[in-house]
């Protein structure tokens, strides 16, 4: 059976993409001899697409949870705009035991065993804010350092030089967030219950990272902050923070709706933030990789070397991973934790197994792209993902919908193809991201 392959304007000046929508396969080909190069592809294209349509099917459904997100708290110090957390919880909700704590990494440690065997799983610690509960959570990092390969995704008000001594000790991965290059408009959606900035609180705790390996800073891109995302930029640049996200806000909850940009603003924004970045690595050799971005780069070059699991479908929430909330219940992943329906059962009185194969985690995990529209006839489904699905049943009423940000993703897909285009990829990435990747197909000089 012959493919269909379909062409898809990037903008560029010189190149179409064209792409088999059903195999995330692509070329580039010149836009004033579309159909003569189209026809080309088509032809060298024919007897790898078994192939390509495989490894999709295995990177789509044969994965098996490598990793895992624990709450140890429903508590946060901060009230920020866009949290998918209840808000009675993050004020007023209880911390995880220390021993209860134990016990989960203790039958989450077996687990993983069985599932990968001789591989360290990732466990990151999160929201709500992993250091309210802070003893719990380094005597467990301390407790099973051989196990886990940890990260602590922190607010960044709690992280001293003592807590950040332990982590950096023991190679823990850091993630901070900050959405504003200054105190006013980080206030705008990120301060204590009390009203109060911890703008300076964190840049501060970026100073302290400065030099660490292994840590990276979450911008959440709203209303509130959409025009000043260069100088975001500009400011993790200068203080050397090695990666960062730029994602935009998940409207799950209300009161990120409230906050939600358009998504024409959001691609503007965007677009000149990676142009900024790009400007500042060729200007001093020193990359700040904007992980997200990258992801979707990596998603067009290399699909089984992605490293978030968003903007795939079905997306990683309980399938690459799965988030275990302070109460001990598992959900597909933490946007899902305001969501009971969602829930798969407890721990320690349940199991992992039965958690994954529960009607709530199906429900995730069967949100396929290829099946509802208007995903389904898209030329770039399986680069964007339809992001997410709490999203998509929230705010827009069902799972076999788009979520918030679909004209969005277009233009950013659209952008990695220019990218790519222009011979720039590289630029965007980590260093070494290729290793260990393999080139199935290449296919030059098309005229
Ligand atoms: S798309 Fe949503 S549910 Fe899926 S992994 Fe991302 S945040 Fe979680
Ligand atoms: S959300 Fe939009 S861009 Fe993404 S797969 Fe669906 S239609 Fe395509």
């Amino acid at each position: 059976m012959t493919s269909a392959l379909v062409a898809v304007d990037i903008g560029h000046d010189r190149y179409a993409a064209v792409t088999d929508p059903a195999t995330a396969f692509w070329a580039l080909v010149d836009k004033s001899r579309l159909a003569e190069g189209r026809a080309q592809v088509t032809a060298a294209y024919q007897d790898k697409a078994a192939a390509f349509a495989h490894e999709l099917q295995a990177l789509r459904f044969g994965l098996k949870p490598s990793g895992v997100y624990l709450n140890p708290t429903e508590r946060c110090n901060l009230d920020c705009t866009y949290c998918y957390l209840p808000a009675t919880k993050r004020s007023g909700g209880s911390h995880m035991p220390l021993h209860t704590l134990i016990a989960s990494l203790a039958k989450l440690r077996d687990y993983f065993a069985s599932v990968m065997p001789g591989r360290r799983p990732r466990a990151i610690f999160h929201g709500a804010e992993p250091l309210m509960n802070r003893q719990a959570v380094f005597a467990a990092i301390e407790a099973f350092a051989d196990d886990f390969a940890f990260g602590v995704q922190t607010n960044g008000t709690a992280l001293d030089d003592e807590a950040v001594t332990f982590l950096t000790a023991r190679s823990v991965s850091i993630g901070l967030s900050l959405d504003g290059p200054t105190a006013a408009i980080t206030d705008g959606t990120r301060r204590t219950w009390g009203g109060k900035s911890v703008h300076a609180t964190v840049l501060s705790a970026m100073d302290k990272l400065r030099g660490y390996g292994s840590w990276s800073v979450i911008t959440t891109c709203t209303s509130e902050n959409l025009s000043h995302l260069t100088s975001m930029v500009e400011l993790f640049h200068e203080r050397e923070v090695p990666t960062c996200m730029l994602n935009t806000v998940r409207c799950t909850l209300p009161g990120a709706r409230g906050v939600k940009p358009t998504d024409v603003d959001m691609a503007g924004a965007f677009v000149a933030a990676l142009d900024r970045s790009h400007a500042l690595y060729r200007e001093s050799g020193r990359k700040l990789v904007i992980a997200n971005f990258a992801n979707i780069l990596i998603a067009i070059l290399a699909p089984t070397a992605r490293r978030l699991m968003c903007d795939i479908s079905p997306c990683g929430g309980g399938r690459a991973f799965f988030a275990l909330a302070a109460d001990g219940g598992l959900y597909p992943c933490s946007e899902f934790i305001g969501l009971p329906e969602f829930r798969g059962g407890d721990l320690l009185t349940g199991s992992v197994e039965a958690a994954l194969d529960s009607p709530g985690f199906r429900r995730v995990t069967g949100r396929d792209v290829d099946r509802f529209a208007p995903c389904d006839a898209c030329e770039i489904r399986h680069f964007c993902g339809s992001p997410c699905p709490a999203e998509a049943h929230e705010m827009n009423g069902a799972m076999e919908r788009p979520g918030a940000f679909c004209d969005f993703y277009r233009k950013q897909v659209a952008y990695a193809f220019r990218v790519i285009a222009d011979g720039k990829a590289d630029d965007y990435l980590w260093e070494g991201w290729d290793v260990g990747t393999e080139t199935t197909f290449e296919l030059c000089s098309v005229p």
